[in-house]
């Protein structure tokens, strides 16, 4: 029997959602998520996914993945620490240190998980964090969960972060201080000042951590953010993620031996929960070995992007302060946001309507993902559709 007070929450408040266009419905894909899908038995264009170089359905990957599973099984069968570390986890971890220039990697079962694993493992409710105001979810929880003092800066907002990193430094309340920021921030696609965040860092000795979750695969040549800075050398956590550009499953922290020494013994999600699978960690190192090796995907990816991108600019439309193949078109309202969305999906384009809380509220947009699989005859498809809905609602 459910409890009376339990079902009369879930129905006032997913009634209240409803009311405010807040009610996110979900589409199963029947198929792959490549950069066509398929949703109700029918085919349509997307521009929804993270899999930005289209390595999710890549045969390499695929073929890597099989092959794992014949040797290794279809699970990893215990925690890291008991016997879980397959050899495959161990090949994932050097390959990926290699991909970021750093001298260790731990790798984690998502990238939310490593935020929630590494953030505790250092900060405790004797220390502070700095934390742009527009950082992921995960790291919001990944700060909540340290019970370290969380200090929220303005997003990219340089004057502020070294106001409150000289108060904390000043207050003489805290034993050690860290800023926390996003690479590529999701929704809008801008990249942080990470030149200006180090230098910060370096006056007030922060200790420095990038989630480069959006950044990886995209900028710096494919190596990410903190590469794209050149910055390697003085970042002391770079967070990823193996299931967005890299196509598969997973998360990691790159940084110096001694972090990732002490992540292994002290993250708790290393330590309590299995690792991901044979198949995942073979197709992973088989995606960063195909980007060491060939920068043609992240070049057709950023192509595809600065098309669809200067498309829909010249139709009139609001891409915000995107630097990134994250091509927000911001329409405003929530409920005309979704209509737009509902409107391009009839057309064949499915293109996410992203609404409050993932957005400030009177922020929604529809949030377009160019990948490296797309053709230019998709981006155009996109682009008619874009034109006729915008004409259509009266938004160009
Ligand atoms: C997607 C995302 C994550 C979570 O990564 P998963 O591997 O999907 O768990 C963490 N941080 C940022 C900034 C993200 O965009």
């Amino acid at each position: 029997m459910t409890s009376n007070r339990l079902q009369s929450f879930l129905q006032d408040n997913i009634a209240d959602l409803k009311e405010r266009g807040l009610y996110n419905e979900i589409d199963p894909l029947e198929g792959a998520n490549g950069p066509t899908v398929e949703i109700d038995g029918k085919q349509m264009i997307n521009l929804s996914s993270n899999n930005y170089l289209g390595l999710a359905t890549d045969d390499r990957l695929k073929k890597a993945a099989k092959e794992a599973v014949d040797s290794h099984g279809a699970g990893a069968g215990a925690v890291r620490t008991i016997n879980g570390t397959l050899d495959l986890h161990l090949e994932l971890e050097k390959k990926l240190a290699e991909f970021k220039g750093t001298e260790a990697v731990i790798s984690y079962q998502s990238g939310f998980n490593a935020n929630i694993a590494a953030i505790p493992a250092v900060m405790d409710k004797h220390d502070a964090i700095l934390s742009d105001a527009l950082n992921h979810a995960s790291i919001i929880d990944g700060c909540r969960q340290s019970k370290a003092k969380i200090i929220a800066f303005n997003h990219s907002d340089m004057d502020d972060l070294r106001e409150k990193a000289r108060e904390a430094v000043e207050s003489g309340a805290y034993n050690k201080i860290m800023v926390v920021t996003d690479g590529v921030f999701s929704m809008d696609g801008d990249i942080a000042k990470l030149p200006e965040i180090v230098g910060i860092a370096e006056e007030f000795d922060l200790i420095t951590y990038v989630d480069d979750a959006h950044g990886s695969g995209v900028l710096g040549k494919g190596a990410g953010t903190v590469k794209h800075f050149g910055l390697q050398d003085k970042v002391d956590f770079q967070m990823g993620t193996l299931s967005k550009a890299i196509g598969v499953i997973g998360g990691y922290v790159a940084g110096k031996s001694e972090l990732i020494d002490w992540l292994k013994v002290r993250s708790r999600p290393f330590l309590f929960s299995t690792a991901v699978s044979p198949a995942d960690a073979a197709a992973s190192t088989k995606a960063v070995e195909i980007l060491m090796t060939s920068s043609d995907l992240n070049e057709k990816l950023w192509a595809n992007s600065d098309y669809l991108k200067s498309g829909l600019k010249q139709l009139g439309f609001d891409t915000g302060s995107s630097e990134t193949p994250i091509t927000p078109c911001i329409i405003g309202d929530e409920k005309a946001t979704q209509a737009f969305s509902k409107r391009l999906n009839e057309e064949g384009i499915y293109a996410k309507a992203i609404v409050f809380p993932t957005v400030p509220q009177g922020k929604g947009r529809v949030r377009n993902m160019p990948t490296a699989a797309h053709t230019q005859a998709m981006l155009d498809e996109a682009l008619t559709a874009y034109e006729k809905i915008g004409k259509e609602l009266e938004i160009i």
